[in-house]
């Protein structure tokens, strides 16, 4: 069988197989079942987030609601369209299912370090099945995977580093509730991320 072939049916197996996972049910984490998730092989970007929330679990589509859509604008300034990017590139997260409410109110329960020791084959898989080019962590969590734990945003955003041959440019999490992204210091940050991932784009389509 092709390589190709094989990657594609590797992948269609991870599919099938995350669809119908109950790990964290099965371990008495208190997740909703229904991995979010969207790709497909021969995406070159791969866009990691935290995990689903109530919409996406709802609409099965990742980042569906205010976020996707800020973080869509932010990339368009990439020359990234939304509709391109969900048809032909990847879309993830550290945990694939919602993980409700947290119990302060303030928002969705970060999950647990079990529940991202238990989803993190399934990511390890997904990356090395895609094997993207480039990797955009969304957020704490996701940017927690390439960069040292504690090492504040604001040394973080607007930089890029390679981690085995994929270019990773980590943006903060687009959510409306959060203050970081609508400083204006910040803001600069984030454009320089999003001047980076051009860059890459432009060096990405160049080889196409
Ligand atoms: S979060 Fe990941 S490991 Fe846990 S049930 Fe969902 S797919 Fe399975």
């Amino acid at each position: 069988m092709q390589p190709e072939i094989q990657s594609v049916k590797a992948l269609a197996e991870l599919h099938a197989r995350l669809r119908t996972c109950r790990l964290c049910l099965d371990a008495g984490h208190d997740v909703y079942p229904r991995a979010i998730f969207s790709g497909r092989s021969g995406a070159f970007i791969m866009i990691i987030g935290q995990a689903p929330g109530i919409t996406e679990k709802e609409a099965g589509r990742p980042f569906n609601a205010g976020s996707g859509t800020r973080l869509f604008r932010w990339l368009a300034d990439a020359g990234i369209d939304e509709t391109w990017f969900r048809n032909t590139q990847y879309l993830t997260s550290v945990t694939k299912c919602y993980p409700g409410r947290s119990i302060s109110g303030g928002g969705d329960r970060v999950p647990s370090r079990a529940e991202q020791t238990l989803c993190r084959p399934y990511l390890d898989q997904e990356i090395a099945l895609i094997d993207p080019r480039m990797i955009l962590p969304v957020g704490g969590l996701a940017i927690s995977l390439f960069y040292p734990a504690g090492q504040p945003l604001t040394e973080i955003i607007g930089t890029q580093k390679q981690v085995h041959g994929r270019w990773v440019i980590p943006l903060p999490h687009p959510s409306g509730a959060s203050r970081w992204h609508q400083q204006e210091t910040n803001r600069e940050r984030v454009r320089q991320a999003v001047a980076l991932i051009d860059e890459h784009m432009r060096a990405i389509l160049h080889d196409a």
